[in-house]
């Protein structure tokens, strides 16, 4: 057979992989790509939790006993924003149903576990199954945004909400299983066109396979702003209805902006959106999300 056929098969075989496995997405109202079922991702997740949380060992507040009341403090306030915003995604997904959004929910099934990670490191994250991690850096930025990370840095609970919903948002999206899927099908698409570049020259393979490679890197990037501005529409939405300040966010956003480069964590460095663009949205959302807020929860001063 001919180079060329053989990478045609292969990319046929990969496009039907790709049809088969797509899934509604009821926040986008598109059709994704996901190969990874919701019982592994939660799997994953929960072997990652347990794994971070171990390496994490001691700072870890409050993981047998708590060390301070400034500790308990931290945990309890991060269990109670995550109490609200769980069943505010449980509530939401309910409504995405009863609008007739065929998908399956997820929310009531998670497992729903907050913990205080200590670390100057401003950093939180939502892994599926809802295994949450609030980093105390991250407390600074919405807190009192001094640059020193304390346990006193509590005082704006909208905050730290609306991180908390951002990272929810990712976790009822699916973006980690997305992502995987995204990368495995780029890879097997490298690899069909490598097999069929067999007898190419060397040096011409190379190139061609390092084009490829880029260009695979490059959709992948894409692909996560896409999910950073999904994340932040859900967050929004889950802000609102749990009755946090949706004012709040691009605030926060903006804070986040002003870190320093080498002190943002990796989700942040490579893949979400420039301000300006985060910014833009949230102006657009704004009217929309502070209607519903007052609807719910009374009026904003
Ligand atoms: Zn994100």
């Amino acid at each position: 057979m001919g180079r060329g056929v053989i990478i045609l098969v292969a990319l046929a075989g990969l496009a039907v992989y790709y049809f088969s496995n797509r899934e509604v997405n009821p926040f986008s109202g598109e059709r994704e790509f996901n190969a990874i079922s919701v019982s592994d991702a939660r799997a994953l997740g929960e072997q990652s939790y347990v794994q971070i949380l171990q390496q994490e060992g001691g700072n870890v507040l409050c993981l047998e006993r708590c060390q301070s009341d400034a500790a308990e403090e931290a945990v309890s306030t991060v269990r109670e924003i995550g109490a609200r915003l769980q069943q505010a995604a449980i509530d939401y997904e309910n409504d995405l149903r009863a609008e007739g959004w065929d998908f399956t929910p997820v929310a009531r099934e998670f497992a729903w576990t907050y913990n205080v990670i200590q670390s100057d490191q401003p950093n939180a994250f939502c892994l599926p199954g809802g295994y949450v991690a609030v980093y105390t850096g991250i407390m600074d930025v919405t807190g009192n945004f001094d640059g020193e990370v304390t346990l006193g840095d509590l005082d704006d609970p909208d905050k730290l909400a609306v991180v908390m919903g951002h990272e929810i948002g990712h976790a009822l999206a699916h973006h980690g299983a997305k992502r995987m899927s995204q990368g495995q099908l780029a890879q097997l698409g490298v690899a069909a066109v490598g097999v069929g570049l067999g007898d190419m020259d060397v040096g011409q393979r190379q190139m061609v396979m390092q084009a490829m490679g880029v260009a695979a890197q490059g959709g992948l990037m894409a692909f996560s702003r896409k999910h950073e501005t999904e994340a932040d529409r859900i967050g929004l939405e889950l802000l609102v209805r749990a009755c946090y300040d949706p004012r709040e966010a691009p605030d926060l956003w903006e804070r986040m902006g002003q870190l320093g480069g080498g002190q943002r964590p990796p989700e942040w460095l490579s893949t979400h959106p420039a301000s300006a663009t985060r910014a833009a949205n949230f102006r657009e959302w704004m009217p929309e999300y502070i209607e519903k807020y007052e609807a719910r929860c009374g009026a904003l001063d």
